[in-house]
């Protein structure tokens, strides 16, 4: 089964993610847990929540990825941001649990001049303070481009964080398309190479989702600009490529393309008559 979707609106709750996913071809989404630029988050109505889990069971929707806010950085130099980023994860974690068992995705952070050693450090002690024993969410690093003094730009970042984070079996990667090519990674030349070193560096047992973006920019520009898929320098058959890959089927696929709904829903249906087309020749 292959799980692709998009990006959606919390404003109107889980069920209405659940049907807006259905209604443009989509068995997954991600939404942001809060405001995408931080503050208050919306007290979750465990009715509305447990009608997700229902779709879930029911084989209709897949595992869901919940997005951190983007403006919590995680290894910030002042304690008052850091206290926010402990706090606004560890809530998030908790009310994760009203829909069991999906994923959180979140930035790992900028550095902000302290280095690259101290951002790992700093990130994985806020890890250590937001987990708590017994969730069933299982945390996200996102790949990122690199841009400014972004730490996880780089497989090997990634990797020693999960390694200095003590509940590594509830810690996992999710694969950014724009963000590994803005990074250095030629996904669109090589995807098998990348795919290797992802492997031999973290271990693909760990990538549990992927973000498909295409970029604005060639590989290596660490500027994060997202394109629609085969509007970019990765290209349709990049997306292609992925989507027929056996390491990476049955992975939630987001879109975090610029669209609205029916763009998403092109996108997804291309994908997934690729994905059919493909499967008959087998
Ligand atoms: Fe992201
Ligand atoms: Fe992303
Ligand atoms: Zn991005």
């Amino acid at each position: 089964m292959q799980y692709i979707g998009c990006h959606l609106s919390s404003s109107k709750g889980f069920a209405a993610m659940g049907k807006v996913a259905l209604s443009i071809g989509a068995n997954t989404f991600q939404f942001f847990t809060r405001n995408p630029r931080g503050g208050a988050a919306r007290e979750i109505d465990p009715q509305d929540a447990q009608a997700l889990v229902m779709m879930q069971h029911s084989g209709a929707i897949g595992k869901i990825v919940a997005h951190a806010p983007y403006t919590l950085n995680p290894c910030a130099r002042e304690e008052k941001t850091l206290d926010f980023a402990r706090r606004t994860m560890r809530d998030d974690l908790h009310r994760m649990e009203l829909v069991p068992g999906n994923f959180y995705n979140f930035h790992p952070g900028s550095h902000v001049g302290q280095g690259t050693e101290e951002g790992i450090r700093k990130i994985a002690e806020t890890l250590d303070a937001s987990m708590f024993e017994g969730q069933t969410t299982t945390v996200l690093l996102e790949t990122m481009a690199g841009k400014g003094t972004e730490v996880g730009g780089r497989f090997e970042e990634l990797r020693a964080i999960i390694d200095r984070t003590a509940m590594q079996e509830k810690l996992g990667v999710c694969l950014d398309t724009c963000h590994v090519s803005d990074a250095g990674y030629d996904i669109a030349g090589n995807l098998e190479a990348v795919l290797e070193e992802f492997d031999r560096v973290i271990g693909l047992s760990k990538l549990h989702a992927l973000h498909l973006n295409d970029s604005k920019n060639p590989c290596g520009a660490h500027k994060d600009r997202h394109e629609r898929l085969g509007e970019g320098y990765l290209g349709m058959e990049t997306f292609y490529r992925i989507v027929e890959h056996p390491a990476l089927r049955g992975l939630p696929m987001i879109l975090e393309t610029p669209n609205e709904l029916p763009g998403y829903a092109a996108e997804i249906a291309r994908l997934r008559a690729y994905d059919a087309a493909n499967a008959n020749k087998l």
